[in-house]
């Protein structure tokens, strides 16, 4: 028998399954909000005006392509510092930031070097969470278990329940925090809230490790990441995994970047060292070319300005798409779904049951994940309409 004979099969991607089915429905009308991935006003997939013109200029001075330094392009790595903590911040001199293959890749060699740092450590997550983070840090080694986030009832975040289950957390706890846009529910923490959670990080030497897949989708680039910089400057050790998967709609680049926040710059260079063997016995090297568009953006005043203007255009976009449904739902006789316009970031937390979720894709093609999850940036003028009918038929 082969050695793989009793390889068992493994399940199917959850949110794949949905769009095998999506694309397997023969339903003219059908509408696909599974998938985490923002579409313009058509329903397409953008290119960005900033990422086409970066691309343009770097075809236009093509250059050899050699390995990359196992962190990454310096340039990426500089300008990415500067956008996640400021240009000018204290906490510089103390960190550390490695090219990663997109936020996943930044959470799996953070993962795998806190592991290996701190083998005692079990790994807390919000309750609900983004599917891979419970699935990444237990393939990384950890024990990964859930803090109290959302509250089905109050339709918003359960914070006593949050603060509750990080202070009963022991010390050197490893707590995921989503910045920004939480994924999937779509409710986000107040400053006040986020004071709170500091203070009560601190006091239970827990460490946290900020997810910011989405910064600049909530508000702005700086105002969705004042809560980083406010943990970073409090002076705890941390971690920070950067996605540009969504902001410069660069998912198929695999571009982010992974930054720890040390106690000092001897330390930064320990844990750095560290965290190139991570790369160097995964990959090696990251990729170049992401990393030079990223780079050309971020540090190209004409470029970074037309950036954060289409950035802006697709969370305007979104919000809009957010009272589009509200006000669609309400003409279909929903009155009650008002919280949808409340959230922010990509997805809603619907509240739908999963039978309505089901018959939602069964009966009218519209098709979001079993837990109620949709994705309101796949949603636009053509297609909204439609989902708020639909949702109303299966609301009864
Ligand atoms: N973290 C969260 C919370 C996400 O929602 C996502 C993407 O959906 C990621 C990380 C991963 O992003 P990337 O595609 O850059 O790996």
């Amino acid at each position: 028998a082969s050695i793989f004979s009793a390889v068992p099969l493994a399940p199917r991607d959850p949110i794949l399954g949905l769009t095998e089915a999506f694309n397997a429905d023969p339903n003219p009308a059908k509408v696909n909000l599974g998938v985490g991935v923002y579409q313009d006003a058509t329903g397409k997939l953008p290119l960005l005006e900033c990422v086409r013109l970066a691309e343009q200029r770097l075809a236009e001075n093509p250059k050899p392509r050699g390995y990359l330094p196992i962190d990454g392009l310096p340039g990426y790595v500089a300008a990415v510092r500067e956008l996640v903590f400021g240009a000018d911040s204290p906490v510089l001199r103390r960190t550390i930031t490695v090219q990663a293959l997109g936020g996943t890749g930044a959470l799996k060699i953070g993962a795998d070097f806190l592991r290996r740092t701190a083998p005692e450590a079990t790994v807390l997550i919000s309750n609900p969470s983004w599917e891979n983070h419970e699935a990444l840090f237990t393939r990384a080694g950890f024990s990964v278990g859930t803090y109290r986030y959302y509250d089905e009832q109050a339709k918003g975040v359960d914070f006593d329940g949050m603060i509750a289950d990080l202070a009963a957390a022991p010390a050197g706890t490893v707590v995921v925090l989503h910045a920004c846009c939480h994924n999937p529910t779509g409710y986000d923490l107040t400053a006040d809230q986020w004071a709170t959670v500091l203070d009560t990080v601190r006091a239970g030497g827990l460490v946290p490790f900020l997810d910011m897949a989405y910064q600049g989708f909530s508000e702005s680039l700086e105002a969705d990441g004042a809560v980083v910089r406010q943990f970073a400057e409090s002076g705890i050790a941390m971690l920070v995994a950067t996605s540009f998967s969504k902001s410069l709609s660069l998912y198929g680049e695999r571009i982010g970047a992974l930054s720890l926040v040390c106690a000092d710059a001897d330390e930064a260079a320990r844990v750095l060292s560290q965290d190139k063997i991570v790369v160097r016995t995964n990959y090696s090297n990251p990729p170049t070319h992401g990393a030079q568009l990223a780079t050309t953006v971020l540090t190209d005043p004409e470029l970074r300005a037309l950036w954060v203007d289409e950035l802006g255009g697709m969370r305007d976009r979104i919000k809009a798409m957010r009272h589009r449904l509200v006000a669609g739902l309400e003409a279909a006789g929903i009155t009650d779904m008002g919280f949808i316009a409340t959230q922010v970031g990509m997805f809603s937390y619907s509240g739908l049951t999963k039978d309505q979720m089901v018959a939602l894709r069964e009966q009218h093609g519209v098709y979001g994940t079993d837990k109620g999850r949709i994705c309101v940036a796949a949603l636009n003028d053509n297609n909204v309409d439609y989902v708020c009918r639909a949702i109303a038929a299966v609301r009864g």
